[in-house]
């Protein structure tokens, strides 16, 4: 008989049992929501609560159509999707960094940066250095010196609004000095020092209530409050880094505005330096290091800025990171602890990727339970298994990984890799010259099918409710879901569904109608969730901004598969696109399969001409091919400014080519364009089209 705190297995719960239990925690959750958000009285301790969420969860992904309309799993996490707070979407988006690990790595980026920029040697390039503080990133929005608006990053386009919160942080004034242009957003870290984050964990602990896991998670849970007079309670500051919209320039310099925004009231980092070699930021990031452990606040790393305003506007972006900033991480924290079990996860590409479960650990103040185990290779290299003692790794946001086996020695059979799929039984190879394990089951292995249906209808893809994965596997069981056009053919079977066990004619058509919403999705969503090796959310954006329609890019994915080289070389003059990708692309469709797949699904869905909207420039939606030498600017620079300017940059002169950009040298690109009566201009014709367009 089980205890009254085991609960049942929901698989075996009938649904009226199922139905009262979903009512109960729906109530639960929402009392325990109210005492601890809006009256910051939490009764029971933050595990409690998880585990009353996770049970819900688990309940409505057994019985998706008893999913009730106040369920507690729309309202919880972190995300700005399901956050109680309104969105805001910021002006000028919130990058993230490229991190550097070691000496090296900041070597080459500075390398990186003076190739770009054209410029013959990289010393005397200009370069903020300052303590990366571990907080939440915010903007401040400030018109005619008023505070306006408070947004937290979000997904960096996207955040939050905590206008009501932040005017409770006594280091963000309300209003600036004269002299600061009319719109102009601050940005910065909200934080909670180490000393106010232990006292604020004493008192949660004293009060039975919720602890946080380290000052960045407490200083985000305070933030984040739908009702403002909780931030008031909680002691957070914050710091400048840097700046978002301007309706006015103010200085020429990073370094010049971290000043000025410094005299404008803000607090910025103590440790911010100019420096003008590498030696020199590395001097500065040791020194930085070493007083680490005394800081009255936790700091994860030094991050370079290119220092010279105008040389970050040229540097521009790559997806979401600046090419003209850099994090340089500090080590990552290590503990010790015991391997209990090795299992194998099979993925939507069919890889076999071993999973070590551990005796749950403290990592820099967060509890680890799972380790990546990377590859066969791996582990064969730690020679771990079941019952070693191990030390684990954790840095940022990265999966932990084990780093040391400590009691390799020991008389134990070393773990067998398996050498069939877990899931299906087909036999698992590994090809030529690669480490992955893959699964030879294809189309008949349910894990790679249904992960691969779970990746399509997912937030990020196409964004389909409703698709629990429970929901898909059961769907794909009954021969319901070959392929994704099948999503969109469910519609016939709405009498079959209605059928199951558990559906109701409103969960039905709830379903239905998710699907029917996105008969005209996304172009960029839809090639992404078609799961093509190396085309991520960026990439097929990217491809899409150049060819707009999925055929176009077909087209000449196909042909430069088949050896044409105009095609390939325009793939990869896109910004972002290397041979990977066009690689990937071509194998695709060449595959029989991946055709028919692909060509059913266009069948079922229209999605409508990909338009980004760019700038009104002279040569917005034209073709533009660079020759010869440039001398104020990198062939790389001269591409990104076309597409930034909403242009095509191909890489040879054909009838298609609008303008030809040649600078000394040009030869036979150059006769071409002459014979074709293709415009041209040389450096310094192109520099003006790129001023005159802003
Ligand atoms: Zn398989």
């Amino acid at each position: 008989m089980s205890k009254p705190d085991d609960p049942d297995n929901a698989a075996d719960m009938t649904e009226a049992e199922a139905a009262n239990e979903l009512m109960r925690l729906a109530k639960a959750i929402a009392k325990h929501d109210q005492l601890y958000h809006a009256e910051d009285a939490p009764e029971i301790t933050d595990q409690e609560y998880d585990a009353l969420v996770r049970r819900n969860r688990e309940l409505e992904d057994t019985f998706p159509h008893l999913v009730r309309a106040d369920s507690p799993s729309a309202k919880v996490g972190h995300e700005v999707a399901g956050s109680p707070l309104s969105k805001v979407a910021h002006e000028v988006r919130m990058m993230s960094l490229e991190n550097a690990f070691d000496r090296e790595e900041v070597e080459e980026w500075v390398q990186r940066v003076a190739r770009y920029l054209a410029l013959d040697e990289a010393s005397g390039i200009a370069i903020t250095a300052e303590d990366k503080i571990d907080g939440l990133s915010c903007s401040l929005r400030y018109e005619g010196g008023e505070l306006v608006r408070a947004a937290t990053r979000g997904d960096g386009q996207v955040g939050e609004d905590v206008t009501p919160n932040v005017r409770h942080i006594a280091d963000i004034p309300q209003s600036l000095p004269d002299g600061v242009p009319d719109i102009f957003e601050v940005r910065g870290e909200v934080y909670m020092s180490r000393a106010d984050f232990a006292a604020l964990n004493a008192a949660q602990a004293e009060a039975g209530g919720k602890l946080f896991a380290n000052p960045r998670n407490a200083a985000a849970g305070s933030l984040r409050q739908k009702d403002a007079s909780v931030t008031a309670q909680r002691p957070l500051r914050f710091w400048a880094y840097g700046w978002g919209a301007a309706s006015d320039a103010v200085c020429e310099t990073q370094y010049e505005m971290m000043r000025r925004i410094e005299e404008w009231g803000f607090p910025v980092s103590p440790f911010l330096k100019l420096a003008d070699s590498v030696d020199a930021m590395i001097a500065h990031y040791e020194k930085i290091g070493r007083r680490r452990p005394d800081l009255p606040y936790e700091i994860d790393g030094v991050v370079y800025k290119v220092d010279r305003l105008d040389w970050q506007k040229r540097l521009g972006a790559v997806g979401k990171a600046p090419r003209w900033a850099l994090a340089h991480k500090f080590p990552a924290e290590r503990a010790e602890t015991t391997l209990e079990a090795i299992d194998i996860q099979v993925g939507r590409t069919g890889k076999l990727t071993p999973v070590g479960r551990l005796a749950p650990v403290l990592v820099g103040g967060v509890t680890v339970t799972n380790v990546t185990l990377h590859n066969r290779d791996e582990i064969v290299r730690l020679g771990v298994r079941p019952g070693d003692r191990v030390v684990i790794q954790r840095a940022g946001d990265v999966i932990p990984q084990v780093v040391e086996n400590l009691t390799p020695g020991e008389k134990r059979e070393s773990f067998t890799f398996p050498d069939h799929c877990p899931e299906c039984g087909s036999e698992a190879v590994s090809q030529e010259g690669e480490v992955d394990v893959r699964c030879t089951g294809g189309l008949i292995c349910p894990a790679q099918r249904t992960q691969r249906l779970e990746h399509f209808v997912s937030r990020k893809a196409l964004d389909i409710d409703g698709f629990g994965s429970k929901t898909i596997a059961q769907f794909f069981a009954l021969g319901w879901l070959e392929s994704p056009a099948d999503i969109f053919r469910l519609k016939h079977r709405r009498e079959d569904i209605l059928a199951l066990e558990g559906w109701q004619d409103k969960s039905v058509d709830n379903l239905l109608a998710a699907v029917e919403n996105r008969r005209e999705p996304d172009a960029a969503r839809l090639l992404f969730g078609l799961g093509i090796r190396h085309v991520g959310e960026v990439t097929a954006r990217d491809l899409l901004r150049h060819f707009h329609t999925l055929p176009a890019l077909r087209e000449v994915a196909e042909k430069a598969r088949g050896g044409d080289e105009e095609a390939a070389g325009e793939l990869t003059a896109i910004d972002g696109i290397g041979s990977a990708v066009v690689e990937a692309l071509g194998d695709f469709f060449h595959e029989p399969h991946n055709v028919a797949v692909w060509e059913d699904l266009l069948g079922e869905v229209s999605p409508p001409r990909f338009e980004i909207e760019t700038l009104a420039s002279p040569v917005a939606g034209k073709t533009v091919v660079f020759t010869g030498k440039l001398e104020t600017m990198s062939r790389d620079e001269a591409k990104a400014q076309a597409q930034r300017l909403g242009a095509k940059a191909a890489g040879s002169v054909s009838a298609k080519t609008d303008l030809l950009v040649a600078g000394p040298g040009a030869g036979s690109k150059l006769k071409k364009a002459e014979e074709l009566g293709i415009e041209v201009v040389d450096e310094a014709g192109w520099a003006d089209i790129v001023r005159q367009a802003g």
